[in-house]
């Protein structure tokens, strides 16, 4: 139950006087709808109004702020604004409105009296103006010297928004600390509730920094509560209960036996600490990190078959049914070796077909299960689950994994995978219920990828390029970028560059897209992986996974486009085989600025954990994971690309918390109790025994 002390804070913004229906619509789309959402929407800007000039010195551009003496209106005539003259000892000055109305400006600003007016200084032939002022009172109380900016919507003006949330932070009670006490006073920090008034009142640029005492404390308060409910999460789900999965090796021995390769040391060290965690009886929650194309597949295979030695079931789950049954395609004849049997479960099984599967799942003749989201579905049933792999687990969230956990009764152990290399402090705030093994270096015998930045205009050069390889016998992606808002026109634009591409080079040309029937994708994707085509021109939906090992040039158009993160994935599918490979990458200019950054870094490096940690900076982490998506906790305060220290500082604190106060009952234990619910992360709070 939510502490009665943040009750208040829980209210619905409607309840704030002068909140009506319509404002609380605005506020709900830029903040929320209750009380704690508005208090956490901090300001993004600040207004300075104690720049006081004589006006004579007033500076062109700045906000001013002066005492004025009324001089004369000149009404509004026609197109002719309405002009009403001021001075102050040393200069005129024309506040100038437009569709201002005559008996309005009469008394807003009546002859011969003084009048405090504040706003953006212009000069126009000469003579000082100022256009519409933000203010125009008779006394200094009535105006503010310092005024947040925030983030605004339709229907909600800023100075609505800001006594929304000035009444707001009138009803945060002062609340129990949390935080260690030593940590506090080192920092400097003001308590939360002085903290989140400072935030909302800044006087200069240096208080919206993210590294201000104020704000580092809020960031911190979200960061722990982030923190404590991951570890009292996973201190559940790992639980006492869980099966020792430790098989005998014969099937893993057969299929090592039949690869054609041995395993990198990467894969090893993966695998090993793999199969110790399975070994625990206790639950294993493992995030398998590799960049494109380290080999996780084949560690993935080697660990379900760990789990059919001992007698039980595996699950692979593919965020795409393509990449589902690409897994079924290689891994398959490999299961056979070991005498495993492979069944397949996607939306496109139906009928009597997915009826054989599912009996065949519970009767416990189907060894591992290789799937889409369909194996979510309630009537999927298995007759002894032990271990669930899910791939590329950023696809996914947290709710599936656990749903997938469920499927396998108390104690199915999960890894995940995930080919977005994930920078230490953002896999330790969303995946921080899990313990990470990283797939270091790539199998041997590729050789790198050249990577060019070539202006758009340059295309003619790019495809004769192609001409000469194509010639001889290479195969290239060409990848048109999706934007969601203009879907149709792009997809328009990529059958255009296919049919170019087709006539300039005279050959066949595959096109896949996102609109596209699975069947008709697949076929397409077949056929060029089976050479019948040597350009497939696509969206981005050959973005993860693909393996074309012969495909040896990637070509991206309008690479300013797209992201870091999404570049380096597009250009793992190539340089996957012997053959010299090449990524191109096409720009439109001019470039923004991050653009530039952004191709640099791709052409410097090819190491995913250096792209994720620019990627990082450049984007955000909500970008990078797409947080959104998968339904993952939004960071409200806190900003990982700046505040990634205060991550490692919060776990170890929460980590030393929970452990001499595990049920969190002690005076400082209820405090963080009152914090997990303030973040809304409440779910924690049930795992523990007297929540
Ligand atoms: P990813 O980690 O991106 O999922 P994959 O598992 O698809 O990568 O592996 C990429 C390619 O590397 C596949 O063609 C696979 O057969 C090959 N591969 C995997 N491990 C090795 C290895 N140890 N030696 C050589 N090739 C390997
Ligand atoms: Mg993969």
């Amino acid at each position: 139950m939510r502490p009665t002390i943040l009750f208040p804070l829980f209210a619905e913004t409607r309840t704030l006087t002068g909140v009506g229906p319509r404002v609380e619509k605005s506020i709900a789309r830029v903040a929320g709808s209750r009380l704690v959402d508005l208090v956490f929407d901090l300001p993004k800007g600040v207004i300075d109004r104690s720049y006081r000039p004589k006006l004579a010195e007033a500076e062109e551009g700045r906000i001013a702020t002066a005492w004025v003496t009324v001089l004369d209106h000149a009404p509004a005539r026609g197109m002719r604004p309405a002009i009403v003259r001021c001075s102050d000892e040393t200069s005129l000055i024309e506040l100038v409105f437009f569709h201002g109305h005559d008996d309005y400006l009469a008394r807003l600003l009546p002859k011969r009296q003084r009048r405090l007016i504040s706003g953006r200084i212009e000069r126009f032939k000469g003579r000082l103006r100022m256009a519409h002022p933000d203010y125009v009172v008779e006394d200094e109380a009535e105006m503010p010297l310092h005024e947040p900016v925030y983030t605004l919507t339709e229907g909600l003006s800023g100075k609505g928004l800001a006594r929304a949330i000035r009444a707001a932070l009138a009803r945060v009670p002062e609340l129990p600390e949390w935080s260690d006490a030593t940590l506090v006073l080192r920092r400097g920090w003001p308590a939360f509730a002085a903290a989140l008034n400072a935030a909302h009142a800044p006087k200069t640029e240096a208080d919206l920094d993210p590294s201000a005492a104020t704000r580092e404390r809020l960031a911190y308060d979200e960061l722990l509560a982030n923190q404590l409910a991951l570890i009292l999460i996973r201190a559940r789900t790992r639980g006492p209960k869980g099966r020792a999965l430790k098989g005998d090796g014969r099937l893993r021995g057969k299929v090592r036996a039949a690869l054609p390769f041995s395993l990198t040391a990467g894969q090893e060290k993966a695998l090993a600490e793999i199969e110790a965690d399975m070994a625990m009886p206790k639950r294993m929650l493992r995030l398998l990190q590799g960049d494109v194309g380290s080999g996780k597949t084949i560690v993935a295979l080697l660990s379900l078959l760990n789990a059919v030695e001992c007698g039980a079931q595996g699950a692979l789950m593919a965020p795409t049914e393509i990449l589902a049954r690409q897994h079924l395609k290689t891994l398959e004849p490999l299961a056979k070796h070991a005498g495993a049997r492979v069944a397949l479960l996607t939306g496109r099984e139906r009928g009597g077909q997915r009826i054989e599967v599912l009996n065949a799942l519970t009767e416990g003749t189907v060894d591992i299960l290789i799937g889409t989201h369909a194996i979510f579905q309630e009537e999927v049933a298995f007759r002894d689950l032990a271990l669930a792999v899910v791939d590329e687990q950023h696809r996914f969230g947290v709710h599936q994994r656990m749903t997938l956990q469920a499927k396998g009764g108390i104690a199915a152990d999960v890894l995940a995978m995930t080919a977005t290399p994930i920078p230490r402090t953002l896999a330790l705030t969303f995946y921080g219920d899990m313990d990470v093994s990283r797939l270091e270096g790539r199998p041997p015998g590729r050789t790198p990828i050249e990577t060019r930045a070539v202006d758009s205009e340059r295309l003619g050069e790019v495809i004769a390029h192609l001409e000469r390889a194509i010639a001889q016998g290479a195969r290239a992606y060409w990848v048109c970028p999706l934007v969601e808002e203009s879907e149709k026109i792009d997809l328009a634009a990529a059958e255009q560059r296919a049919a170019m591409l087709a006539s300039v080079l005279k050959i066949k040309v595959g096109l896949v897209h996102g609109r596209m029937k699975q069947p008709d994708r697949d076929a397409e994707m077949a056929r060029f992986k089976e050479g019948k085509t040597a350009v497939l021109v696509a969206t981005t939906v050959i973005e993860v996974g693909i393996d074309v090992p012969e495909a040896s040039i990637m070509v991206v158009e309008h690479a300013e486009r797209f992201g870091l993160a999404q570049l380096h994935q597009l250009r793992g599918r190539v340089g996957r085989g012997a053959a010299r490979s090449s990524c191109l990458l096409l720009y439109q200019g001019p470039l923004s600025e991050t653009a530039k950054a952004r191709l640099k870094i791709m052409r410097e490096t090819d190491d995913g954990f250096v792209i994720a940690e620019e990627d990082l900076k450049q984007r955000g982490p909500g970008e990078l994971l797409g947080v959104r998506q998968s339904g993952m906790p939004e960071l409200r305060l806190a900003d990982l690309a700046v505040h990634g220290d205060l991550v490692e500082i919060a776990r170890d604190d929460a980590l030393a918390h929970v452990s001499r106060d595990p049920e969190l009952s002690s005076p400082r234990g209820e405090a963080l109790r009152t914090l997990l619910y303030l973040f809304d992360r409440d779910e924690a709070v049930r795992y523990l025994r007297t929540g």
